[in-house]
Parts: C-alpha cells; structure tokens; sequence
C-alpha cells in the first residue's frame, strides 16, 4: 500500500537481537532436582478424561508428570499458586522470556504483580523433536485455549466441551465456587504435546498431528506450592479440528511425586517479584 524508504532493504538487514538474553534468569538448579527426582515417590495420581479436566494439588518441591496413556492427546495445561489463584500461569511473558515453544530447563513464570517462576520442565520425551520444516515445534505458549466464545464467534455453535470451559468445571468443582465465580482465573495455557507454529509468509497460527504417543512425557518441578488444571483437549491429537466432537480424543494421565526428605537441601522456594509496585507515584 505505501512506497517503501530508499533503504528498506538495509532495514531489513538488520540483525535482530534477543529481546531477554537467557543468562540473565535466575537459573533452576537442574542437578539438584534431577537428584530429588531420583529419589521420589508418588503420592497421588489422576486420569483426565477426554474432552473434560481435572484439578490437581502439587506441593513446592515435588515433581507432576503428565503422561499420553491410550492415543495421541494434547492438553491444555493451567497452573495457579495454590494459596492464591490471583497468581497464574503468564504465558506472554514466558513467551518473551523463553520462546514460543517451552523446553527442558524452562520455567513458567507467574502474573504481575507476582512474576517468579511457578514450575520448570525437567524432563520431555518428545524432546527429540526440535523444529520442523514448517517451523512447528511442541508445546506451545501461543494458542491461548480453545473457547465457546471464539467458537460462537466463528460458527454459531453453543460448543460446552472446549478446553476453556473444562478447566472452568474443574476449577469451580476443585474449590467449590460456582463457575461464574471462577471462569475469570482460567487463563492461557501451555498447549501440552501440541504442535503447532507461526506460518512464515502470514504469521498465521497453524497446528499439525502432534507426534505424541502413548507412554511419552512431561515432567515439571513446582517451585511453588501449585493447583493445576488440564484439559485433555477436544481437539484429540489436534491433526484436523478442535472445539468439537469430532476428533478422536484420549484421557492424560498427571502423577505426583515427592522427593526424599532433605533430598531438597540447598533450595528455597522463590519469593514473590522484588518490585517495590509504587510505579514512579510521587
Ligand atoms: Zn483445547
């Protein structure tokens, strides 16, 4: 539409640079918790049924595994601190901070005015994977969740089993607040064994068959006292379509480990973000 400068393309050439360099985070101490792990045991454990979500109760210190069991799922993963829903799960700052796709050694970082890390990934079977040709990759912190509202939107459709209303029914079941009360906490996710990308000619959100199957894993150390939330998301492997009934869809199964008593020695839980919040009020 408009005549570009004399120089759009040495603008163009300009290297970009890495808006938060990574050496500048405060990092997990991964042998330590590799260590713990080691010696932990389980304690709970909880199916989540297609289509649907459960809550789940992860002290600081202990490990959740979430694990494809029958067929190639995908979930929709939220995360609270469990003394106070208020902080969750900030998926546009992990975004900046660690990339679109969270990996192994990354964490998940929580929501002003808290902003400090909540988990970190310690373990990813599928972390072979990598990017693919398209610029796909798993686990994603782009795809918000699918939402009746969106669906509405797009279709007309009155859809009650998107991710976006599981996780509101398991949260208001969880703490036995009406929906209504609730549905405000629910926020964007991280898209669990989903694989998806920006196109690179539109920048369009795309998502693909995930290569996940049953046995394959995640691990996540709480560095925080947690409720989680996952939806195993309509959309089954999220091959073709979600927000329906259509795609075939699978439970997930999320355990809980604690570790051995001192296994933990050296390592505190992370305070709260150390701003002093006056914002230059005079
Ligand atoms: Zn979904």
């Amino acid at each position: 539409m408009h005549t570009p400068p004399k120089n759009a393309e040495a603008l163009r050439k300009i290297k970009p640079v890495i808006s938060y360099p990574p050496e500048t985070l405060p990092a997990p101490d991964l042998e330590l918790y590799a260590k713990a792990r080691a010696s932990a045991e389980k304690i709970t454990e909880c199916l989540v049924p297609p289509r649907d979500a459960r809550c789940f109760d992860v002290p600081a210190g202990h490990f959740f595994r979430i694990t494809s069991v029958e067929g190639p799922q995908v979930g929709d993963l939220n995360i609270w601190s469990a003394t106070n829903i208020d902080e969750r799960f900030y998926t546009g700052k992990t975004r900046a901070l660690h990339g679109s796709h969270l990996k192994t050694g990354q964490r998940m970082w929580s929501s002003f005015p808290y902003l400090r890390p909540m988990a970190t990934m310690t373990t990813d079977t599928l972390d072979w994977y990598g990017f693919d040709e398209f610029g796909g990759a798993l686990h994603d912190l782009i795809g918000t969740r699918c939402d009746p509202y969106t669906q509405a939107l797009l279709t007309g459709d009155m859809y009650h089993h998107c991710c976006h209303s599981n996780l509101s029914r398991a949260l208001s079941q969880h703490l036995e607040r009406p929906i209504e009360a609730v549905e405000s906490y629910v926020h964007d996710v991280l898209n669990v064994f989903m694989c998806t990308g920006l196109s690179r000619d539109t920048g369009q959100y795309f998502m693909k068959a995930s290569p996940v199957r049953p046995g394959d894993y995640l691990e996540f150390f709480a560095e925080i006292d947690l409720l989680g939330g996952l939806s195993a998301c309509p959309g089954g492997d999220c091959s073709a379509e979600h927000s329906s009934d259509v795609a075939a869809c699978y439970p997930l199964l999320v355990e809980v480990y604690a570790p051995a008593n001192n296994a933990l020695e050296g390592w505190s839980s992370p305070q709260q973000n150390s701003y002093d919040r006056t914002h230059g009020r005079i």
